[in-house]
């Protein structure tokens, strides 16, 4: 299997230790990854630059072409992405082609139109005597480090408003996930000029941490932990990069009384445990008001126990493992914790899967308290809690009640409960009687420390663009 890195339009292996890329569903090896060395991390940062000079002058319409020729060329192959990606994640195959695929073509479609009709104010004469007007310019060289949870729609979101806005990337793709953006980097070779995009290999501590400190870069763009975006942005302060930071959450589900119930099971069996639940929005903390909250808990738990996963046949199964020995071990950990306290029940699964891959059995944790570990932190696994509540005011308040603040749901029958919630809930996203509904015209990205910039949407062509004044005097 390929594993060279592009660096300016050649292909290279990457001239250092090598990673080792696993299959989730298996635990056996797939390939071994060499990462960049600083030599190379130095060229593709080169690369970039010098491709800007031409890029960054294209048109709005020439280089929406190019992103419509990717976005072409991908889905003239989404099966065989679909499959590396099913490879690489362990995500089944079909939820790879039919949810994922359709949402990273349709990325870069976007971006090619947004960028042609880029909004600002009008030029005019705001002071006598002298013309204003605003342009969008790109900012330079971003470097884009993706995670493992999404591999080829991080890249999709990243590169789409980086390129369309007339920047120049040096993309780093998890050093667990890299195999589509490898295969993603051959058409990128073909359909951009040399050293547009450059696609380069290597672990967060010495290829990532090599990028963010790059002189030669302008911005970072980041999604990933909490932990890293914090080194983000003490490597940004050193030379004053622009950021751009996705990071965790631990969406609330505010379920009231009046729900109709099967609708919030459903949803939940769902948006909880899509992807495994390794999912930044994943449906993961449910609050459940008094009259619904036993059912709610016996349905959810008796639903969760059917999500098909680990079948021979794979089109049979509904989620993947998790990515890792490592992300397994720590959700088992988090539910072993949980599990020890007298108020809490499991009531759905608990355990790993006995058997091979790195799966956790789908699992729902009743009675949970909102001082727990498990309503508090971000366990990026199939794990849900359910938590009762018993005022509007309270749920709200502990709703907030968090660091993060990137997606929440309210249900509720009520439309002005549901406006009053949504208006007192501090997240980036807030969705009323659904859960996890992304559109590429609709920003995503959170408040606190679910980091701030968006993806998607035209927001994100405004974040991975500079705003800039020019004014003309008339004499
Ligand atoms: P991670 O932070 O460990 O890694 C993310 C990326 O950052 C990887 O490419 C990694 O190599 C790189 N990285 C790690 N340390 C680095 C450093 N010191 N300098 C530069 N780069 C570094 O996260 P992960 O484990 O890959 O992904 C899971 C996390 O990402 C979860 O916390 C999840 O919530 C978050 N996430 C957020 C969103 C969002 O949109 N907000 C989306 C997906 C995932």
């Amino acid at each position: 299997m390929n594993v060279d890195m592009l660096i300016g339009s050649a292909f290279e292996p990457g001239a250092e230790a090598p990673e080792r890329v696993l299959n989730p569903r298996t635990g056996a090896l797939i390939v071994e990854a060499p990462e960049a060395s600083p030599a190379q991390i130095d060229r593709a940062v080169a690369a970039a630059r010098a491709a800007f000079a031409t890029w960054s002058r294209t048109s709005p319409g020439e280089r929406a072409a190019r992103l419509i020729r990717i976005a072409d060329r991908i889905e003239a192959e989404a099966a065989d992405f679909a499959a590396l990606e099913a490879l690489n994640c362990g995500k089944p195959k079909g939820a790879a082609l039919n949810d994922e695929l359709p949402a990273i073509i349709d990325c870069y479609r976007f971006f090619a139109g947004a960028c042609r009709v880029m909004p600002a104010s009008a030029a005019g004469e705001y002071l006598p005597g002298f013309t204003s007007m605003i342009r969008r310019d790109p900012i330079g060289v971003v470097a884009s480090i993706a995670p493992w949870n999404y591999p080829l729609m991080m890249m999709a979101w990243k590169l789409g408003p980086a390129l369309a806005g007339g920047n120049t990337v040096v993309f780093k793709p998890s050093e667990q996930t890299p195999l589509t953006a490898l295969k993603l980097a051959s058409i990128l070779a073909e359909e951009l000029p040399e050293g547009v995009c450059n696609v380069i290999l290597g672990r967060g501590e010495s290829v990532g941490s090599a990028l963010i400190n790059h002189p030669g870069v302008d911005m970072i763009s980041i999604t990933g932990d909490i932990a890293t975006g914090r080194k983000v942005l003490e490597a940004a302060a050193r030379s004053v990069k622009r950021t751009h930071l996705e990071l965790g959450g631990k969406a609330p589900v505010i379920v009231f009384d009046d729900t109709d119930v099967d609708a919030v099971v459903a949803g939940v069996r769902a948006f909880g445990y899509y992807n495994a639940g390794q999912d930044c929005t994943a449906a993961c903390r449910i609050y459940a008001a008094p009259k619904i909250h036993d059912r709610l808990v016996a349905d959810l738990a008796a639903a969760v126990s059917t999500i098909a996963y680990a079948r021979e046949d794979d089109g049979e199964n509904e989620i993947g493992p998790l990515i890792s020995p490592r992300q397994r071990d720590r959700v088992a950990s988090f539910v072993q914790r949980a599990a020890e306290a007298k108020h809490i029940e499991i009531a759905a699964g608990g355990a790993p899967h006995d058997g091979p891959g790195f799966y956790y059995q789908p699992t729902v944790i009743a009675g949970a308290l909102q001082s727990d570990e498990i309503v508090r932190r971000e366990v990026f696994g199939p794990v849900v809690s359910v938590t009762r509540f018993t005022e509007e005011d309270q749920v709200v308040g502990w709703a907030n009640d968090t660091d993060y603040g990137l997606a929440s749901s309210v249900w509720t029958r009520d439309v002005g409960r549901a406006m009053r919630v949504a208006s007192g809930l501090r997240y980036g996203c807030t969705w009323v009687n659904t859960h996890f509904m992304l559109a590429n015209e609709l920003p995503h990205g959170g408040l606190k420390q679910s980091g701030y910039g968006k993806d998607m949407s035209l927001y994100a062509l405004e974040d991975y663009t500079a705003i800039r004044h020019v004014m003309i005097a008339h004499s």
